[in-house]
């Protein structure tokens, strides 16, 4: 994380995050976190690829492909890591590709990266409505946050065969009552330009809703916050109409809020289950450096899917056999089990 207020308290609490987030999807890492308190925004390019290069110097003796594998964080992208991973293997004298992962396609990075959060985030919703009502076919979404992850959801969604007919970004909604035609996403990749937002509006017929806000009173099926923290309150948490709440975006359901909901009998899926699409293509791409091999993006996708579908199922039976838990309870207390039966058997405790 390159961050200008970042504090190792953050990296603290970020490193035990990754660790419940690694070990729910089932996968052979531990979790770490690094960060410089520096703000990305204010250097010029070459500072900031110096300063990548002399982090991946710094913290060499520490990391390895089979050591600590970092990815991007806030303030972080690929072209950094395509930096950090140069300067490694210039110290280790060969390529090295497994040491970092999210690299650009061209340093042996994997495609699917782009959009894998999103990816995971339409599967765990599919998953879940197959669960609760039989299928996705047809059921309503409302999407806050045209982001990275917010954008490619919406797109998956869609594709999947649910309905999004609301989207939102810091400026306000599109809404529209028969589903926005969200292929048009893929079609519009770029972050600079009009905005998602105003590009449903003048090419698909939505209503334009200046109140970003709006996008929780909406009476859909799903609502999917992908945008930030914090954002369902005990102040809103009453405009929710939706019926089950898949978080998108990391820690944006407040505690109160999440109450209020479980009351309610809203099913909220958490964070370190709905969004660990990202990290699963970590893992991905780091086995296909290691090996050397390349699967093509349908494949990857695939392989994405099947872990998320698993994912979602672990916890979903650990949830109904305690009925008075939360989902989270059940992802946090999943992840725990995890690591604990294997310190268990390692003969730690
Ligand atoms: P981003 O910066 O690409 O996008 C954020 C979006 O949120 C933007 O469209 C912005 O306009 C919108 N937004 C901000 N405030 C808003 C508001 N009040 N109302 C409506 N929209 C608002 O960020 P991102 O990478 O998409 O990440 C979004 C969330 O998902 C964060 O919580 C992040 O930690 C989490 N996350 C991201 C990834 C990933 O792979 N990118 C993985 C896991 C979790």
């Amino acid at each position: 994380r390159f961050h200008p207020e970042v504090t190792l308290a953050d990296d603290i609490a970020l490193a035990m995050l990754m660790t419940l987030k690694n070990s729910l999807a089932g996968l052979p890492y531990g979790g770490a976190k690094g960060a410089v308190r520096v703000d990305p925004k204010k250097l010029s390019a070459r500072e900031l690829e110096e300063l990548s290069r002399g982090y991946a110097r710094a913290i060499a003796p520490l990391i390895g492909d089979v050591v600590d594998i970092p990815a991007p964080d806030v303030g972080t992208n690929a072209q950094i890591m395509a930096w950090m991973t140069d300067e490694y293997s210039k110290i280790k004298g060969h390529n090295t590709p497994g040491v970092f992962t999210s690299k650009p396609p061209e340093l042996w990075g994997n495609p699917v990266r782009e959009y894998a959060t999103g990816l995971g985030v339409a599967v765990t919703t599919r998953e879940m409505a197959k669960r609760l009502w039989g299928e996705i076919e047809g059921k309503t979404v409302a999407v806050q946050g045209m982001g990275n992850v917010g954008r490619w959801t919406a797109y998956w969604i869609g594709k999947l065969g649910g309905r999004v007919v609301a989207v939102s970004d810091i400026n306000g909604v599109a809404y529209k009552k028969d589903g926005l035609d969200t292929s048009l996403i893929a079609e519009n990749k770029s972050l600079s330009g009009p905005s998602l937002v105003e590009m449903f509006v003048s090419k698909n017929g939505a209503e334009y809703i200046k109140n970003p806000d709006a996008i929780f009173s909406i009476d859909v099926d799903v609502l999917i916050p992908a945008a930030i923290e914090n954002v369902i309150r005990g102040d809103n948490v009453g405009l929710v109409k939706a019926r089950l709440v898949v978080e998108g975006a990391n820690g944006p359901t407040t505690p109160e809020a999440e109450r209020e909901l479980y009351k309610r009998g809203v099913v909220v899926v958490p964070d370190i289950l709905a969004n660990a699409g990202g990290v699963v293509m970590s893992y991905l791409e780091w086995v296909e450096n290691l090996q050397w091999y390349f699967w093509d993006e349908e494949e990857t996708r695939k392989r994405l899917e099947a872990i998320m579908v698993n994912n979602v199922a672990k916890v979903y039976h650990r949830w109904q056999k305690e009925k008075e838990w939360t989902m989270r309870d059940a992802a946090i207390v999943t992840a725990l089990e995890r690591i604990y039966k294997a310190m268990k058997t390692r003969g730690w405790i």
